[in-house]
């Protein structure tokens, strides 16, 4: 069993979202790093009651708790109080602090200012203090009867992060950095079952699924396996994936696209109706594509797939822009007109209207031409909103081009 942890973020306007709270994040990856596992996040507002419940549950329920925020010299800093009252503890000034503070305290003219500034040497009975580096508020350390640890740290995350270093100083980081494994058409379930059958019998390994349309995320979590075992682990789940794993080191679709056309020195660009310049988006998004990527054709109305790709008006009449015929068309004239290696072209129903019961939304149709002659074709049918099926359109049409560089069959598993 990890030991547990809990951060507790303090102040009013986290939680009526007038500021956004970044320091969780921060503070619950240096955990996660340390071997803990952090059961709670929690936002309380800047008040002493609600927040000593909180601070006392807590420190009952966990082996760690740090709480960010509260610690400076206003009215509504009240994070030393709640503490000391969840611990039933003293509040005891310090000469030395106090000593330190004092130039500070100078400088306001305002005497009540200047003795509010100095609430902030007032240190939990037995805590250890960690002097400020960049302002004025220390942080402290206290260690529990029960063997547990508070941990208090001002908010302002300039305060917090060198603070946090040296509050986590006798945690030594032991976790490997979580593998993550980016899946391309696979469903998120999908996706789950075949990690979990991979990891039958398994333990001290942890998994989770994060999803959106077009891109499946598979994250492997050391919980005390340890790094070499975490690696193996992620070679194993990437061939249980099979061709649908695009990379088991964290790069997103495009990023692995660019990076294997750059290896194979091919070209590709890209003609598109429905995703409307999304995948040249995505592509150019990465540094370094302009090596590889040459450009695309946003052909959204027939004219232009008739002027700019080529593509027979007769072509389009006869079987409609969403079709095989117009795909391979719009691809081969892509090529054509871009003077690449490899075009893929993408045409479809985004939705909410235009759809008929032989062209349902979310039909898409998507050519990759290369200079082996005719285009090969891919037809889907994409679930959800116009958004979510014009981005599982552009990462099918990503996935069809490194499937294509990587000669692995269109449609294979
Ligand atoms: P405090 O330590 O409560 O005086 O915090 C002062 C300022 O730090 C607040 O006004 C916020 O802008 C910022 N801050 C406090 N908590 C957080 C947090 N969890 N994430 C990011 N910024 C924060
Ligand atoms: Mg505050």
């Amino acid at each position: 069993m990890r030991p547990t942890a809990a951060v507790v973020t303090v102040g009013s306007e986290l939680v009526e979202g007038l500021r956004i709270d970044t320091n969780t994040a921060v503070i619950a990856r240096a955990l996660a790093q340390r071997g803990f596992s952090v059961v709670e996040a929690v936002s309380v507002a800047d008040d002493t009651e609600p927040l000593t419940r909180t601070l006392t549950r807590l420190t009952r329920e966990c082996s760690l708790v740090v709480t960010t925020g509260g610690l400076g010299p206003t009215h509504d800093d009240v994070t030393r109080e709640a503490s000391a009252s969840a611990l039933g503890r003293a509040l005891v000034r310090s000469a030395e602090l106090e000593a330190l503070l004092q130039g500070v305290a100078g400088r306001h003219q305002d005497l009540r200012a200047a003795e509010q500034v100095l609430t902030q040497a007032d240190v939990i009975e037995g805590a250890d203090v960690i002097k400020p580096t960049t302002g004025t508020a220390p942080g402290q350390v206290v260690a529990l009867d029960s063997g547990a640890t508070l941990i208090l740290l001002p908010g302002p995350p300039t305060e917090m992060l060198p603070m946090l270093q040296a509050a986590l100083a006798k945690f030594p980081v032991s976790s490997a950095e979580p593998r993550e494994l980016g899946v391309v058409g696979l469903s998120e379930s999908d996706a789950q079952v075949v990690v979990q059958r991979a990891l039958v019998g398994v333990s001290d390994v942890g998994f989770t699924v994060l999803a959106r349309p077009g891109d499946v995320r598979v994250l492997l979590i050391d919980e005390g396996i340890g790094e070499d075992a975490l690696n193996a682990l992620a070679a194993a789940v990437a061939t249980a994936l099979g061709h649908h794993c695009y990379s088991d080191d964290g790069r997103d679709l495009a990023q692995v696209v660019v990076d294997d056309a750059v290896l194979h020195q091919t070209t590709f660009g890209f003609a598109e109706s429905c995703t409307g310049g999304t995948v040249a988006a995505r592509v150019t998004s990465v540094p370094g594509s302009s090596q590889v990527f040459v450009g695309a054709v946003v052909a959204y109305a027939n004219e232009v797939k008739a002027s700019l790709l080529d593509v027979p008006p007769g072509l389009l009449a006869q079987y409609g822009a969403v079709s095989e015929e117009s795909a391979r068309a719009m691809a081969e004239g892509a090529r054509e007109a871009l003077s690449v290696d490899i075009a893929v072209s993408v045409t479809g129903i985004a939705g909410p209207d235009g759809g008929s019961p032989e062209k349902p939304v979310g039909l898409v149709w998507l050519a990759v031409a290369t200079a082996e002659g005719s285009a090969a074709v891919e037809k889907r049918f994409l679930a959800g909103s116009r958004q979510a099926v014009r981005d599982r359109a552009a990462a099918t049409a990503l996935d069809l081009l490194r499937r294509t560089m990587r000669s692995i069959p269109l449609n294979e598993t």
